[in-house]
This record gives structure tokens, C-alpha cells and sequence, in this order.
């Protein structure tokens, strides 16, 4: 899965909520890192959680094959699902 971010093409690995937003954010390393130091600079901290992309079901519509998947984060030992999402699986 993608990062969230416009125009990154690196795999998304982490999360973080930001203020007032209900949905947490889906990013890669970078722009977590980026994220964590404009919150830094605006006085608060910022919880960046990883993320775990689970496989739930493979489907295919003539050549074209996608995974069905669930990004879950951790909170204190439980486990929350994020959203779901729906992965190319690239032709081997
Ligand atoms: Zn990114």
C-alpha cells in the first residue's frame, strides 16, 4: 500500500492522528518523520504507531488479481482496524 501522501510512492508503514482529525493518517517513514517535527515545532507531541496490512482474501477478474487486505494499528495491546484496502497483486 502506497503512502497517503501526494506524489510519494513509498510503501506506507506507519500512522499517526493528527488534532482534530478522526481518521489516523497512513504514511511512509518519511513523511512521519516530517509530520512529527511540524508538530514538534508547534508544541505537542505526536504518536506515530506502525501499521499491520493483514491478507484477507484474494480475488481475480480475468488477469487482473487483488488481495483484499486490513490495516490494523496496535493500541495498548489491541488491535484496531484502520481501514480496508484492496492490493494489485503484480502478474509473477
Ligand atoms: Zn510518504
Amino acid at each position: 500500500m502506497k503512502c497517503t501522501q501526494k506524489n510519494c510512492e513509498q510503501e506506507t508503514t506507519l500512522s499517526y492522528v493528527w488534532p482534530g482529525n478522526d481518521v489516523p493518517s497512513l504514511v511512509c517513514e518519511h513523511h512521519a518523520r516530517q509530520a512529527r517535527g511540524v508538530a514538534e515545532a508547534m508544541g505537542f507531541p505526536l504518536v506515530i504507531l506502525p501499521i499491520e496490512v493483514i491478507p484477507v482474501l484474494e480475488e481475480s477478474v480475468g488477469e487482473r488479481r487483488t488481495r483484499r487486505a486490513l490495516v490494523t494499528l496496535s493500541v495498548a495491546g489491541h488491535r484496531m482496524l484502520v481501514c480496508q484496502t484492496v492490493v494489485r497483486i503484480a502478474p509473477s
